[in-house]
């Protein structure tokens, strides 16, 4: 029986990302299961009181509580950090809670973080709110120029923070630059690689330091369950990280760590199709509305970027439908098949309207700022058949009079 098939590096390192999502990481159990087993237990118990002593100080290996360690969730773990190239992984409960731990573990009063303007509502919040509140400044800039981001650096600045492609902004940021403009000062960078996942972009190929996740989208890929994952160097995870991450306890639960492990077995072939599907659905939509905003398209102002650091563009992009909100919620409304949804990376199309749901906690002039504009709608682009799609938008363009 292979206990541990996904686990020796000289075996996985020439494994590639289709094989890695599927057998990266599996260890199983006396019992050979081919699936890997799920680990419902919160504690763990041990032969001699000498062996739990043992185990606390570090000097016997195995697990000793759930939100420290968990067999199901190290699995997942190992499986990420093989596909995102990275020495380590981390689990979360959330996303948030891996942009939230990835920042916090690091960052101390009168430290100064430079962030992306275009950024997911709660990142937004993360950077405007709770870091100041703590007395760490922020400046936040548009993640587009790249001089920007050298012009707003401070002697106290610690960190980078942007995501790439942008929610819902679709802004590509150009990874090599930036990541190289935070090495040359000693700043840590962390990359929130949610709309591309690792199957299409792996920022640590560009010179990131962190890279952080909702796997609650292309992950799970299929609107089940909520989770997050921070990758970084073993050293970073091990001790900047772990310290955080074991006494607030942002933990994944061993099922949700389950379900995403299936979801991974899926995610090549998915993240592929629902990525020839969204080009589809955006060139037919560049026809009938304002402007599309999808870097897989030439029209794109970053496209020769965004191709050169993506495999393809993924399933999410925008489009300014004309008009304002009337126009926006008049075409949501028509759709059948299209879901009404602020969720991504499901494997249904799901469309919604940023400026009244994932960025309503967002000021109106910050969302102006960056083209969060009232007639703006963001769409995933879902494994149903691209024409069925395309004819659902058709029909709800055609009933508000496009
Ligand atoms: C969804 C999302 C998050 C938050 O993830 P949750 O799993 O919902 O907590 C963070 N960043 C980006 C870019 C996202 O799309």
């Amino acid at each position: 029986m292979k206990r541990k098939s996904g686990q020796n590096p000289d075996i996985t390192k020439n494994w590639k990302p289709a094989t890695l999502a599927i057998r990266g990481g599996t260890a199983r159990s006396e019992w050979g299961e081919t699936s890997e087993a799920l680990f419902l237990t919160s504690g763990y118990s041990y032969d001699r009181a000498e062996d739990a002593a043992a185990r606390f100080a570090g000097e016997q290996q195995g697990m000793t509580y759930s939100r420290l360690q968990n067999p199901t969730v190290e699995m997942l773990e190992q499986r990420i950090a093989l596909l995102e190239g990275a020495e380590a992984c981390r689990a979360t409960a959330t996303g948030m809670a891996a942009m939230t731990a990835a920042l916090l573990c690091q960052l101390s009063a009168g430290d100064h973080v430079v962030a992306a303007k275009a950024a997911f509502g709660s990142c937004r919040w993360l950077t405007d709110t709770l870091l100041p509140k703590f007395g760490i400044e922020t400046t936040t800039i548009d993640a587009r120029d790249t001089a920007a981001w050298e012009a707003a650096i401070q002697p106290n600045t610690k960190v980078f923070f942007f995501e790439t492609p942008a929610n819902p902004t679709m802004d590509v940021v150009d990874l090599r630059a930036v990541c190289a403009i935070a090495k040359a000062h000693g700043i840590t960078s962390v990359v929130d690689n949610a709309f591309a996942s690792p199957a299409l972009q792996r920022p640590m190929e560009f010179g990131a330091d962190v890279v952080a996740y909702s796997a609650t989208k292309m992950m799970d890929g299929q609107g089940r369950v909520l989770a997050g994952a921070i990758c970084g160097t073993r050293d970073w995870i091990d001790n900047v990280l772990l310290p955080f991450h074991r006494n607030t306890g942002p933990t994944l639960s061993p099922f949700n760590a389950w379900v995403v492990l299936k979801g991974l077995e899926t995610l090549d072939l998915r993240i592929r199709r629902q990525s020839e599907n969204a080009l589809k659905v955006a060139a037919f939509l560049e026809g009938r509305v304002a402007k599309v905003l999808y870097p897989g398209l030439p029209s794109h102002p970053q496209h020769a970027l965004a191709m050169s650091q993506m495999e393809m563009a993924g399933p999410i992009f925008s489009l300014y439908v004309g008009g304002g909100r009337a126009e926006a919620h008049g075409l949501l409304n028509g759709l059948e098949l299209v879901d009404i949804s602020n969720n991504i990376g499901d494997s249904r199309s799901l469309m919604t309207h940023p400026a009244s749901t994932t960025h309503f906690g967002m000021a109106e002039a910050a969302r102006l700022e960056v083209g969060i504009t009232e007639d703006m709608l963001r769409l995933n682009v879902g494994l149903e058949d691209a024409d069925d799609v395309i004819a659902d938008l058709d029909r709800a363009l055609t009933s508000i009079g496009r």
